[in-house]
């Protein structure tokens, strides 16, 4: 997708980078972190140069998700620029790797630090930048897309008909700032159990969603222990399984974005 007009002028830190994609939710938990990495490793493994920065200063996944041998950012002291640390061919940049965290921190405060994080960052030579962003779509979201001209949205969902409401609201956000919402995922929809299908949260409200908005794709996600041991262990599904279920879905989602 072509990029949107962005008014602010580009960081020097993002220069370099071919396509920015934010994904994103409108609650926590949804499984957000989950698709971003995956995202990221699925398009690394298609060849592309790729970095993820993770904007969830409040609950950063990303640490627990990747297992860097480097788990603490290096600044360079005469640029004054974070070189991020690499797992896997994958650059990363994360609060969880900035040492010491605050817990409390205002919302002017968390905007600073994102700010700065992602645009001083030497990301280099990238072909995509995954952003996980923060859950919701208050002041930091909106912040966040204004310091950085995002490529693409994809929304990470679950199928309950409450979420639909929530979705609907970053869908509109990522309109106002004219940035296109590519895809909705899924995420919990089903799980086979007995050689059965069940659909614990319901099943229409992502379709419901790529319908009135007229988002081009729309991807389910199973529930699947796997994904959620391949979170906690360090290394993606789509790293661990390349020919499985969920590394297949993944490829249709890095082919669109
Ligand atoms: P968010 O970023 O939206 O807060 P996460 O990606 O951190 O959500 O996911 C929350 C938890 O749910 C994690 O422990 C993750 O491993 C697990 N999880 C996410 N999606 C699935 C799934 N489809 N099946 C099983 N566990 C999942």
């Amino acid at each position: 997708p072509a990029r949107p007009i962005f008014a602010g002028q580009l960081p020097v830190g993002l220069q370099k980078i071919s396509n920015i994609v934010a994904v994103s939710s409108c609650k926590g938990g949804v499984g957000k972190s989950t698709v971003a990495v995956n995202l990221a490793y699925t398009l690394a493994g298609m060849g592309a140069r790729v970095g993820i920065f993770d904007a969830d200063v409040y609950g950063p996944s990303l640490p627990t998700m990747v297992s860097p041998e480097n788990r603490l950012l290096v600044m360079n002291p005469e640029k004054k620029t974070i070189i991020p640390t690499e797992y896997l061919g994958v650059k990363m940049v994360s609060f969880g790797f900035a040492g010491q965290g605050r817990a409390i921190m205002r919302g002017p405060m968390v905007s600073g630090v994102i700010d700065q994080l992602l645009t001083t960052t030497e990301w280099g030579e990238l072909d995509y930048l995954v952003i996980d962003m923060p859950p919701g779509t208050g002041d930091i979201q909106l912040t966040l897309c204004q310091v950085v001209p995002l490529t693409a949205a994809v929304i990470v969902t679950t199928p309950q008909k409450l979420a639909f409401i929530d979705v609907a609201k970053g869908v509109r956000m990522f309109s106002k700032l004219k940035v296109p919402c590519i895809a909705v995922v899924e995420n919990m929809c089903h799980f086979d159990a007995d050689g059965k299908r069940y659909y614990p949260f319901g099943r229409g409200s992502g379709s419901q969603v790529v319908q009135q908005f007229g988002i081009p794709h729309l991807f389910d996600l199973p529930i699947r222990p796997t994904l959620s041991a391949s979170g906690d262990s360090g290394m993606p599904e789509v790293v661990a399984d390349p020919q499985g279920e969920v590394a297949n879905t993944f490829q249709n989602l890095g082919v669109c974005v």
